[in-house]
C-alpha cells in the first residue's frame, strides 16, 4: 500500500455532485503516522450548510425518496454494502492515512460497515405501525411510522466509516433526507460513501456531505430550522452543547457519547480468556475507542497473576507504521490527544499508581506513537480511573467483592458499556442487572452485532443505534383514528 504523492482533494457533496465550498479553502490532513499531507478537504461554511439543507429538504418534500417502497430502498442499501466491499482497499487506506489506525483493522472495519448496511437493508421492509381494534364497534385506529424529515448527522474521527454506517443507512431506510458532517480529521471515506450511494441509485440531494470544523458546520446544522433531528456521535462535552443548541426548534437529539468502561474480573474467571479480552479491549484502535475496557476491576485474589500475564501478553503488541501488516497499534490521532493521554499517565502516577508497562512515547523517525501502557494500583476514584483517557492506557483497580466492583463501576458520569468475567452465573446475572450501562458483556468484550442495540446510560448518551428499532429512531409515530358508521351526536 502506497502513500499518495500529492494529497487527494475532496470538495463538498451537495445535490449529488462534488462542489467547492463558499470558503474556497481546504483543510490539509497530515497522516499522524507519516507526517505528510494525505488529503485536502473543503472547509465548509454556514452558507454551505444552507445549500445542503435546502437540497435535502427539496428531495424530502418531493417524496422522491420518502415515497419509495421499502423494497426499493432495501435494494439500494444492499448494493451499497456490496460496493463498499469492492472499494475496500481504497477506503481502508484512506482511513489509515487520515486516522493512523492499522490497515488490517481498517480493512475489517469496512467489512463490518458493509454488514451494517445489509442489516439496514433488511429493516427497510420491516417498519411497522400498530393497530387498535378494541375501541368499540364504531372506532378503529392505527399508527403509521413516517420519516422524521431532514436529519443532521455528526460523526467523530475514531471509526469514520463505521459510525457513518451506524447512522446513514437507518436514516435512509426510514425515508429521511440527510446532511452529514464527518470529523474534520477524517472526512474522506464519508465523501466516498456519498459517491457510492449515487452509483447505487440514491436520488441526488437525499444525502449531502458538508465537511469542515465543528464551528461553523456542526453548529449551523444544530441551529438549522429545517432540520428535525440531530444524531451525533462524539464527546460528552460537545454532545451537551449540541443538545442545548438543538433546543432552538426542539429538534430530536440522539447522542452517542464517551465512556469509562469497567471490566470486572472475579477470582474464578478463565484467565486465558480475560487476558486476551483485556488486551483487545484496552488497546484496540490504540485505545481511541468509546467502548475501551480502560479500567479493569480485578479481584485481589488473582490480581498479581493477572497483571503479570496481561503485561507479558501486551508487550507482544507491535506499535509501528499502521501500513505494516504486523502493526497492532498505529499512530495517535493528533498532538492534542497525545498530550492529553500523557497527562493522564502522569496524573495516575501522582495519585499512587505504578507503571507495569509502557508509559511514554515510542521514538520513531516519523509519526506520533505511544506505548501500550498498564497502570496498576490506580485509586478507584482518581481522574485516570474515572475519566475518558481515549488512548492506549489501562488502569487496574483491585477489588475485594463483587458488590464493591459494581459500586466502583457505577461511580462515574458515564454508562456506555461494562462487563464481567466469572464462571458463576449468579454473579454474572447480578452484575448484568446492577451495572448502569447500555451494554454489559459476560465473559467477552467488544463483541457487537448490527442486530443488537447500542447506546449509553447517564452521560454516555441518549437514544439507541443498531438493533431492531434503529430505523424507528428516524421516524415520527402518527395516530390515525377512523370513526365508522353514523356519528353519535355530541349531546
Ligand atoms: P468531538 O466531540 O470533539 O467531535 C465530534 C464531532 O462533533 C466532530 O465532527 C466535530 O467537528 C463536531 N463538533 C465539534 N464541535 C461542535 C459543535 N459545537 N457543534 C456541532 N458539532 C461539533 O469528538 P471526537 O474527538 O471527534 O471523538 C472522540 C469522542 O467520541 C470520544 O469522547 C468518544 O468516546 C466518542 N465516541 C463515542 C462513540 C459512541 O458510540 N458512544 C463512538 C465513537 C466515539
Amino acid at each position: 500500500m502506497k502513500i499518495p504523492e500529492t494529497p487527494k482533494r475532496f470538495d463538498l457533496w451537495i445535490d449529488g455532485a462534488f462542489t467547492p465550498s463558499t470558503s474556497a479553502s481546504y483543510m490539509t490532513r497530515q497522516s499522524p503516522a507519516h507526517d505528510c499531507p494525505v488529503t485536502a478537504i473543503a472547509a465548509g461554511t454556514a452558507a454551505d450548510v444552507d445549500r445542503a439543507v435546502a437540497s435535502a429538504l427539496q428531495t424530502f418534500e418531493s417524496g422522491v425518496w420518502a415515497n419509495t417502497s421499502g423494497a426499493e430502498r432495501s435494494a439500494i442499501l444492499y448494493a451499497v454494502a456490496e460496493r463498499l466491499i469492492e472499494r475496500k482497499q481504497e477506503l481502508a487506506l484512506l482511513e489509515t492515512l487520515e486516522s493512523g489506525k492499522p490497515l488490517a483493522q481498517a480493512d475489517s472495519e469496512v467489512e463490518w460497515a458493509a454488514g451494517i448496511w445489509k442489516h439496514a437493508a433488511a429493516l427497510c421492509r420491516h417498519l411497522y405501525g400498530q393497530s387498535c381494534n378494541t375501541l368499540g364497534a364504531s372506532t378503529v385506529s392505527m399508527t403509521l411510522r413516517e420519516p422524521i424529515g431532514v436529519v443532521g448527522l455528526i460523526t467523530p474521527w475514531n471509526f469514520p466509516l463505521l459510525i457513518a454506517s451506524q447512522k446513514v443507512p437507518y436514516a435512509l431506510a426510514a425515508g429521511c433526507s440527510a446532511v452529514i458532517k464527518p470529523s474534520e480529521l477524517t472526512s474522506a471515506t464519508t465523501l466516498i460513501l456519498a459517491e457510492i450511494l449515487k452509483e447505487c441509485g440514491l436520488p441526488d440531494g437525499v444525502l449531502n456531505v458538508v465537511t469542515g470544523y465543528g464551528d461553523p458546520v456542526g453548529q449551523a446544522l444544530c441551529e438549522h430550522k429545517d432540520i428535525e433531528m440531530i444524531s451525533f456521535t462524539g464527546s460528552t462535552t460537545v454532545g451537551k452543547a449540541i443538545a442545548a443548541t438543538a433546543a432552538c426548534n426542539l429538534k430530536k437529539v440522539c447522542l452517542e457519547l464517551g465512556g469509562k468502561n469497567a471490566m470486572i474480573v472475579m477470582d474464578d474467571a478463565d484467565l486465558d480468556a480475560v487476558v486476551d479480552a483485556a488486551r483487545l479491549g484496552a488497546f484496540f484502535n490504540m485505545g481511541e475507542c468509546c467502548n475501551a475496557s480502560s479500567r479493569i476491576l480485578v479481584h485481589e485474589g488473582i490480581a498479581d497473576q493477572f497483571v503479570e500475564r496481561l503485561t507479558a501478553f501486551a508487550k507482544e503488541l507491535s506499535v509501528c507504521d499502521p501500513l505494516d501488516e504486523t502493526s497492532k497499534l498505529g499512530a495517535i490521532i493528533n498532538e492534542t490527544q497525545e498530550q492529553k493521554i500523557l497527562g493522564y499517565i502522569a496524573a495516575g502516577q501522582k495519585d499512587g499508581a505504578t507503571i507495569c508497562l509502557g508509559g511514554g512515547k515510542v521514538e520513531t523517525e516519523k509519526g506520533r506513537y505511544l506505548e501500550a501502557t498498564i497502570l496498576d494500583h490506580v485509586p478507584a476514584d482518581s481522574a485516570t480511573a474515572t475519566e475518558e483517557v481515549f488512548g492506549p492506557v489501562l488502569s487496574i483497580v483491585r477489588i475485594k467483592t463483587l458488590d464493591e466492583a459494581i459500586s466502583i463501576a457505577n461511580r462515574t458520569a458515564y454508562g456506555l458499556s461494562a462487563g464481567i468475567f466469572t464462571n458463576d452465573y449468579n454473579q454474572a446475572m447480578k452484575a448484568s442487572r446492577a451495572l448502569r450501562a447500555g451494554t454489559v458483556w459476560v465473559n467477552t468484550w467488544l463483541e457487537g452485532h448490527p442486530e443488537l442495540s447500542f447506546g449509553g446510560y447517564k452521560q454516555s448518551g441518549l437514544g439507541r443505534e443498531l438493533g431492531s428499532k434503529a430505523v424507528e429512531e428516524y421516524t415520527e409515530e402518527k395516530t390515525v383514528l377512523f370513526s365508522l358508521g353514523k356519528r353519535q351526536p355530541w349531546w
